[in-house]
C-alpha cells in the first residue's frame, strides 16, 4: 500500500517505481483522508480514544465508497503501538512497527478474508481455529471479512458461535454491500455503520487534489464528468481517472473525455427531450441512429436520459438547480429550460424513461427498446391537458359570467370544480363550500334553480404552473394556445357585450337556496337586488343590466370576500404598468389607460376604455397577472378586463356560473364526461 494523498513521504516503505493504479496509490491511510464518510470516521475515532470498541463491526454501503479502506484504517489504528496521547484524534501513527507491518502487508495480526471466495463452512471453521491463537505482539487480532453477505448459511452459523463468545483480543470487521443478506443473528451482534454514496463535489475535490499531486492538468467539467459517471463510488472515479488519463492524455478536457468514455453529450439529451416535446418522432429515430453510429451504449444513454429528465424535473419543481449535480453552466442550462416544461409532463417522461431503462438490460434488441421508449415519449399527450382543461373551464366561466353561453342558454350553470384544492385555497370567506355535496344531487336539478353562491373558487391548478388559482369562476379568460382539441367545439370567445352588466334575474333563486349554500358571498355586494344571477341569455343584451350595474361601480369594495385587496392592486398598478412597459410597450400602454375598479367574484375587475383594449388585455391576462404577482411579490388575484361602464354603456351581469355549468353538464358531452368519468364536482 502506498502513499496517502500527501506528497510521497520519505517514510514511504514502497519506493518502487512500479505503477500503482490511482485508487491504490491514493487509498486513504488515515481517518482524516477518508472522503465523504466523516460520520463513520469520527465515531470510530471516538471509540478508540475512549476505549469503547465493540468486538464486531459491520460496514455496509455501496461499493467503492471506502468500507474496506475504513476497516483497514480502523485495524491499523487499533493496533498502533504509539500511545494514544501522542496520536491526534486516535489516528494510526503510520510509523510504529505495527502500522508499518500492516502497510507493508506483513502483519500477522490483521487478517483480511474475502468472504466471497471463502464462503464455505470449512473456511469459517478454519478461521475459528486461528481465532484461538492470540495476537503476536499486538493488542488485537483483527479479522476483516469483505463481502460478508456471500457466506453460506452454514458458514454464517459457524461464525455465529465465535461472535457470541469471542476471545477478548479479537475484533471482527465485516464489510458488505448487501446488509439485508446478512443473517439477523449476525447483525444483532455487530455495531453497524452505513457508508453513503459520495457526493459529486466531494469526488471532484478528491480528483482535483490528485490532479495537483500528479501534475495532471484538467478542467473542472472533465472531473465533474468522471465524478458523475462514478455514481458516488470514489474508487470508480479513481479508476475512471486512470482510464481517462490513458485515453485522453493530459491535459484532461471534457470534450475528448466525453468521447473517450462514451458519455453521451448533454446536448443529445436536451435534443431528445425537445424532440419528444415537439412530438417529432422522425427526429428521435434519427437521434437513435446517430447514437448507434457513434457507438454509444444505449442502456447508458437511457440511464443518462433518465438523469436528464430528473434534472429538468428538479429544476421545474424546486425552481433552483441546487439539487443538480453538475457544473454551474449545466445548472444554468437546466434552469433556463424550465420554462418549457410542466412538472406533470416531466413526471410522465421520467416514468417512461425509467421503465425503459429498467427493461433495456434484458432486452435482446436494445436499439428497438430505445426507439420504443423515445417514440412513447413523443406520443405522450402533454399532461398539461389538465391545465388547459382548467384554463378552458375558466374561460368558460368567464364567458358565462359575461353572459355569452355557447349552446346552453336557459338553465343556469355552475362552476365545475374538481374540488379538493378549492377547499384548501378558499380564503376565509363567509361562503361555505358546497364541495361536500354529492354531485348527483345537482344532476336532476332543473336548470332554473339557481342558488346563490359564494364566489367561484378555482379548480385545482397545478401548484407550479397555473397562476390562476384564486378563482376561475370569474377568472380571466385566457387564450390558451394549446388547448386540447376535445374542447374546440366549445364556448366561443366571449361576446363583446361583456362588461359590467348585472343580469336582471329572470329566475330568482329559491329563498331556501341561501341556507343550503350559506351566505352568497358573490352576491353580497350590489347584488341584493338582482338576486339570481341572470341567465346567460339575459345578459347578452347588457342593456337591462345597467341599472344594477352602476351601483357596483359606484361603491367599489376594497376587499372582496376572497381577501383580495383592491387597494393593493391599485397601489401596485403604476409599478405594474412600468414593469410591463419595459417588456412589451403596447401592453404596458394599454394597462396605463386601465384602472382597477372593484373586486367581483374573486377577481379584480379592471376597467379599460374600449373593446379593443379589453380584447388585447384579456388575451394577455396571464402574463399581466404574472407581472402583477412579481410586483406584489405575492400571488396575484385573478384579473378581469371590462370595458369601462361609461364608455361602453353596458355592465356585466353577475351570472351564476354554477347554474351555467350544470347546464353545460347536461348539454355538453365533454362536460358530462368530466363529471362522470373524472369525478368532477360542481363546487361553489
Ligand atoms: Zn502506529
Amino acid at each position: 500500500m502506498a502513499d496517502a494523498p500527501r506528497p510521497p513521504a520519505a517514510s514511504d516503505p514502497d519506493p518502487a517505481p512500479r505503477y500503482l493504479v490511482t485508487a491504490r496509490k491514493y487509498r486513504p491511510q488515515t481517518f482524516g483522508d477518508v472522503v465523504g464518510q466523516a460520520h463513520v470516521a469520527q465515531t470510530l475515532q471516538n471509540a478508540i480514544r475512549l476505549g469503547r470498541l465493540a468486538h464486531a463491526y459491520l460496514f455496509s454501503g455501496p461499493r467503492g465508497v471506502g468500507k474496506t479502506t475504513a476497516a483497514r484504517i480502523l485495524a491499523k489504528a487499533v493496533n498502533c503501538t504509539t500511545p494514544l496521547a501522542e496520536r491526534e484524534d486516535a489516528e494510526p501513527c503510520r510509523t510504529c512497527d505495527s502500522c508499518r507491518a500492516f502497510e507493508e502487508g506483513r502483519s500477522l495480526n490483521i487478517i483480511e478474508v474475502d468472504a466471497a471466495s471463502n464462503n464455505k463452512v470449512e473456511d469459517i471453521r478454519e478461521l475459528r481455529e486461528t481465532v484461538r491463537i492470540p495476537p503476536q505482539g499486538a493488542k488485537k487480532k483483527i479479522y476483516i471479512l469483505d463481502e460478508v453477505h456471500m457466506l453460506s448459511a452454514s458458514a454464517f452459523n459457524a461464525l455465529l458461535k465465535t461472535l457470541e463468545e469471542p476471545p477478548p483480543y479479537v475484533l471482527f470487521i465485516f464489510a458488505t454491500t448487501e446488509p439485508h443478506k446478512v443473517l439477523p443473528t449476525i447483525l444483532s451482534r455487530t455495531q453497524r455503520f452505513d457508508f453513503r454514496r459520495i457526493a459529486v463535489p466531494e469526488i471532484v475535490g478528491r480528483l482535483q487534489a490528485i490532479c495537483a499531486e500528479e501534475g495532471v492538468e484538467s478542467d473542472n467539467e472533465a472531473l465533474m464528468l468522471l465524478a458523475r459517471k462514478a455514481d458516488g463510488a470514489l474508487r470508480d472515479a479513481l479508476s475512471l481517472f486512470d482510464q481517462a488519463v490513458s485515453l485522453v492524455g493530459t491535459p484532461l478536457h471534457a470534450a475528448p473525455l466525453r468521447e473517450a468514455l462514451g458519455v453521451v453529450d448533454i446536448d443529445l439529451f436536451f435534443e431528445a427531450t425537445e424532440q419528444a416535446k415537439a412530438g417529432n418522432r422522425a427526429g428521435l429515430l434519427a437521434l437513435v441512429d446517430r447514437l448507434v453510429q457513434r457507438g454509444y451504449d444505449l442502456p447508458e444513454f437511457l440511464g443518462g436520459l433518465a438523469e436528464h429528465v430528473r434534472h429538468l424535473l428538479v429544476a421545474v419543481t424546486t425552481g433552483s438547480a441546487d439539487l443538480i449535480e453538475g457544473t454551474e453552466a449545466m445548472q444554468q442550462r437546466y434552469l433556463a429550460a424550465t420554462a418549457d416544461w410542466a412538472e406533470v409532463d416531466l413526471l410522465h417522461l421520467l416514468m417512461l424513461v425509467d421503465d425503459a431503462e429498467a427493461h433495456i438490460k434484458e432486452s435482446r434488441q436494445p436499439r428497438l427498446a430505445t426507439e420504443l421508449a423515445l417514440l412513447k415519449m413523443a406520443s405522450l399527450e402533454p399532461a398539461a391537458d389538465l391545465h388547459h382543461l382548467l384554463a378552458k373551464l375558466e374561460r368558460l366561466e368567464a364567458t358565462l359570467a359575461s353572459g355569452a353561453l355557447p349552446k346552453a342558454a336557459d338553465g343556469g350553470q355552475r362552476t365545475v370544480d374538481s374540488g379538493h384544492k378549492t377547499e384548501a385555497e378558499r380564503p376565509p370567506s363567509p361562503a361555505p363550500s358546497v364541495a361536500t355535496e354529492p354531485p348527483a344531487s345537482y344532476q336532476p336539478a332543473p336548470p332554473p334553480s339557481p342558488a346563490p353562491e359564494p364566489p367561484p373558487t378555482d379548480a385545482p391548478g397545478s401548484p407550479a404552473a397555473s397562476s390562476d388559482e384564486s378563482d376561475p369562476g370569474s377568472g380571466p379568460e385566457q387564450d390558451d394556445p394549446g388547448e386540447s382539441p376535445m374542447f374546440s367545439p366549445e364556448p366561443p370567445p366571449r361576446p363583446t357585450g361583456e362588461t359590467v352588466a348585472p343580469a336582471p334575474a329572470p329566475t330568482a333563486p329559491p329563498p331556501s337556496a341561501p341556507s343550503l349554500f350559506g351566505a352568497p358571498a358573490l352576491r353580497r355586494k350590489g347584488s341584493s337586488g338582482d338576486g339570481a344571477e341572470g341567465t346567460p341569455a339575459a345578459t347578452l343584451t347588457g342593456g337591462d343590466g345597467s341599472a344594477v350595474g352602476t351601483p357596483h361601480l359606484a361603491a367599489p369594495p376594497t376587499t372582496d370576500d376572497f381577501g383580495i385587496s383592491l387597494t393593493r392592486v391599485s397601489d401596485a398598478w403604476p409599478r405594474l404598468v412600468a414593469a410591463v412597459k419595459a417588456d412589451r410597450v403596447h401592453v404596458g400602454s394599454m394597462l396605463q389607460l386601465a384602472s382597477p375598479q372593484r373586486v367581483s367574484k374573486g377577481a379584480v375587475e379592471v376597467a379599460v376604455p374600449d373593446d379593443f383594449s379589453r380584447t388585447l388585455l384579456t388575451s394577455e391576462t396571464e402574463s399581466v397577472r404574472t407581472a402583477l404577482a412579481e410586483v406584489l411579490k405575492d400571488e396575484a388575484p385573478a384579473l378581469r378586463f371590462v370595458v369601462r361602464a361609461g364608455e361602453a354603456g353596458e355592465t356585466a351581469a353577475e351570472v351564476d356560473p354554477f347554474e351555467r355549468l350544470k347546464q353545460l353538464r347536461q348539454e355538453h358531452p365533454v362536460f358530462r364526461a368530466l363529471f362522470e368519468k373524472f369525478g368532477a364536482e360542481i363546487v361553489w
